[in-house]
């Protein structure tokens, strides 16, 4: 079984799907991650996508088609996983259309522009394991400090005020739309995230059943 996790930056499709992941064995595939992943190792797409991160927009997608298609043919993928941030565009939708991977269900996580704004700037990583807090909502029991493996906890430079609002706007603008792509096709579920964690993870584990 495969789903997306679809929805603005920021409105917590990482953590979720870390969560979910754990829970029903399946990888998380965060297109993000692959592209931060590629920046630092210093592939050749890594380079190109640096500059397009950097500002807040989206990576052409040829770039990142190639990325996540090197990343599901991986043994652990063969029976089902959990895509995070893809598709982000209607031609991104439609070569994983033309792929033979069958979707099951895609979460639309929905918040206001306001509370991912906040979320976002708010937003730690752990340089280590990819863990995820919130200097607020998920603060981690020592400050700056991993919870899960003791890194350190970072804040990406694409969280930042500015580039948050270009990464928003051109996710109404061009990654929106998608919803009704899926909807046609009857396997959007709405999953609305202005509440507790574990609320929002219950709703999202009772439609997997
Ligand atoms: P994320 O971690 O999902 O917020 O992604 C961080 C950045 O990576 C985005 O702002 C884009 O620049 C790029 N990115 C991630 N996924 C995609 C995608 N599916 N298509 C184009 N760009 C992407």
């Amino acid at each position: 079984m495969s789903y997306i996790f679809f929805g603005p930056p920021g409105v917590g499709k990482g953590l979720m799907a870390k969560k979910v992941s754990k829970k029903r064995g399946i990888p998380h595939i965060s297109t993000g991650d692959l592209l931060r992943n590629a920046v630092r190792e210093g592939f050749s797409l890594g380079k190109k996508a640096h500059k397009y991160m950097q500002m807040g927009m989206l990576v052409p997608d040829d770039i990142v088609i190639k990325l996540l298609k090197l990343r599901i043919e991986k043994e652990d993928s063969k029976h089902g996983f959990i895509l995070d941030g893809f598709p982000r565009t209607i031609s991104q939708a439609k070569a994983l259309d033309n792929s033979n991977i069958q979707i099951n269900i895609v979460f639309d996580l929905m918040a206001s522009d306001k509370t991912v704004m906040d979320r976002i700037t708010g937003r730690r990583i752990c340089a280590h394991c990819g863990a995820i807090f919130h200097i607020k909502n998920v603060p981690p029991e020592i400050d700056g400090v991993c919870n899960e493996c003791l890194g350190h906890l970072y804040q990406r430079e694409d969280d930042k005020p500015k580039t948050v609002k270009r990464r928003l706007e051109e996710y109404h603008k061009v990654t929106a739309p998608l919803r009704d792509f899926y909807r046609a096709k009857n396997i959007l579920i709405g999953i609305n995230t202005e509440r507790p964690i574990p609320d929002i993870l219950n709703d999202i584990l009772s439609h997997l059943k």
